[in-house]
């Protein structure tokens, strides 16, 4: 059996990726999406085991020394990272797997796994990122700051390492873009 691929989506806070990460694994059958794991706390309607596996720094340190972790990132003062057992079994068993990881994490899957595919979204513009942040109403105003601040030097990297980039302004048309890179490359 072929390989499976790997697909990293990585974009500024705020920009859509978790909305477009979710229905592309709607609309590809087969498609494998990583939960990563954090430190950081639970947002209100966050489910463990869904949308992350919240843990505590000390366990997220063991599992960085057993090498349990495929790549990782401190993010906004938290960590977060991916479980190799879940990107290995899928890929060895022929799956396509999808990261929604930030740029660092995004560099470290490429030196590990050169043929993995790095896909860039950005926002139409910083005032409809920080719209979008806003809408989201999961997150203080300190939090929001910080975000946009950080959008900066994601969309640098994005730009200068990333293979493919979209921008999410119709989210349908979007997601139809992205999938039809995907089911390319698979
Ligand atoms: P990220 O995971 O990149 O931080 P989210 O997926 O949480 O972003 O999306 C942030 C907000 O923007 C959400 O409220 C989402 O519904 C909205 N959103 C996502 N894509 C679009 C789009 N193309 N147009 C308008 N709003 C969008
Ligand atoms: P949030 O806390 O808003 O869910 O995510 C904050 C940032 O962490 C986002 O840029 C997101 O892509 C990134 N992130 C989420 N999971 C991982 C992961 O497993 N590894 C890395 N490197 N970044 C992640």
């Amino acid at each position: 059996m072929k390989p499976g691929k790997i697909f990293v989506l990585s974009a500024p806070s705020g920009t859509g990726k978790t909305t477009i990460a979710r229905r592309l694994v709607q609309e590809i059958p087969g498609l494998a999406l990583s939960v990563s794991l954090t430190t950081r706390k639970p947002r209100p309607g966050e489910k463990n085991g869904q949308d992350y596996f919240f843990v505590s720094r000390r366990h997220f340190q063991k599992l960085i020394q057993e090498k349990a972790l495929v790549e990782w990132a401190c993010v906004f003062g938290n960590y977060y990272g991916t479980l190799r057992s879940f990107v290995e079994e899928n890929l060895r068993a022929g799956r396509p797997v999808l990261l929604n990881i930030d740029t660092r994490g995004g560099l470290q899957i490429k030196k590990r796994f050169p043929g993995a595919r790095l896909i860039g979204l950005l926002p139409p513009s910083l005032r409809e990122q920080e719209r979008r942040l806003r809408q989201r109403g999961d997150l203080a105003e300190e939090e929001i700051r910080k975000r946009l601040e950080e959008a900066r030097r994601e969309r640098k990297t994005l730009l200068q390492f990333y293979q493919v980039r979209f921008v999410n302004r119709d989210l349908q048309s979007t997601v139809e873009k992205i999938k039809k890179f995907i089911l390319r490359h698979a």
